[in-house]
Formats: structure tokens, C-alpha cells, sequence
């Protein structure tokens, strides 16, 4: 059994327009594994961690001002291959690009506000794991269902 996880969060808009059980839903429908989940207000030098990488792109400061107007809806997300199928279901980084049937194709219209965050590599995954949750706040388990979507 893959024990592959990524972390995926609701941004701010999504958790004020009431999208946190619709997109819940895809990635339980999809058969994925939920393992942690906390409603949260992220700290400024948590979110300047969590997307150091794009500390010198102009859409930074707006990025990090986004992230902290509201609380964010934290989850870790475990199976085979989630961390590339979960960028899947959300969609491209652009709502506009993003194709209707993803999360973001279907609920988002501008980059700033574009509803939901998926890690982009395992890497990426296992230090936005360590950076959003305590090592005891990620649960083991094994559904009696797995027999059914995995063969
Ligand atoms: N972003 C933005 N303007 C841009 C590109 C990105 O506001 O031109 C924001 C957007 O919220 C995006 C986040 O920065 O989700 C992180 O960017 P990244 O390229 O890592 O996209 P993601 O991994 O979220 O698809
Ligand atoms: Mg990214």
C-alpha cells in the first residue's frame, strides 16, 4: 500500500466561500486517504517558509497577504501517486488555464485567488507536512474499503 502523502490546503477565499466540502469531497471520492486535517491561521513566517521559493517574484508580498487574511483549512492527503494526481484535481496554478472539472476549472477565476494549494513533489510534500503539522497531528489507519480501489 502507497504510503506516498502531500499536503493540500484551502486558501482563504476558499474556506469564506464555503468550499471546504466540496473539494474534501474529490479528493474522498477519488479514494485518496485523509490523515490529518486542522482548520488554522498561518503565521507570516510560516507562509514566508512555505513559499520561500517565490520570495523574489513581484507577486510575492500579495501571495503572503492573501494567505493570511483567513484561516486556512490544512490537510494531509495519503495513496498511490497523490502527490501528482492531487495537482490533477486542482487544476493549473491559473483558473483560467485550469480545465472545468478541476477545483480550480471550476470555482476559481483569477491566479490571487485561486483557491486551494497541493505540494508539487514528494520533497516539496514532506517539508510542507513538517512545517503545517505536528508529527502526532498525522494519523496511521487503514480503511476497510482499500480492497476496493486498490487492486
Ligand atoms: N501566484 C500568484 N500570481 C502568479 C503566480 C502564482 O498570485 O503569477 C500565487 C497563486 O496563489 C499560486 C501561488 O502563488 O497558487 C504559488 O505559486 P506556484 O507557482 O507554486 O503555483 P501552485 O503550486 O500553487 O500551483
Ligand atoms: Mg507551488
Amino acid at each position: 500500500m502507497s504510503t506516498e502523502q502531500t499536503f493540500i490546503a484551502i486558501k482563504p477565499d476558499g474556506v469564506q466561500r464555503g468550499l471546504i466540502s466540496p473539494i474534501i469531497s474529490r479528493f474522498e471520492q477519488k479514494g485518496f486517504k485523509l490523515v490529518g486535517i486542522k482548520l488554522t491561521q498561518p503565521s507570516q513566517s510560516l507562509l514566508e517558509e512555505h513559499y520561500g521559493d517565490l520570495k523574489t517574484k513581484p507577486f510575492f508580498p500579495g501571495l503572503v497577504k492573501y494567505m493570511l487574511s483567513g484561516p486556512v483549512l490544512a490537510m494531509v492527503w495519503e495513496g498511490k501517486n497523490v502527490v501528482k494526481t492531487g495537482r490533477v484535481l486542482l487544476g493549473a496554478t491559473n483558473p483560467a488555464d485550469a480545465v472545468p472539472g478541476t477545483i480550480r476549472g471550476d470555482y476559481a477565476i483569477d491566479v490571487g485567488r485561486n483557491v486551494c494549494h497541493g505540494s508539487d513533489s514528494v520533497d516539496s510534500a514532506k517539508k510542507e507536512i513538517g512545517l503545517w503539522f505536528k508529527k502526532e497531528e498525522v494519523v496511521t489507519y487503514t480503511p476497510t474499503i482499500f480492497k476496493w480501489i486498490y487492486e
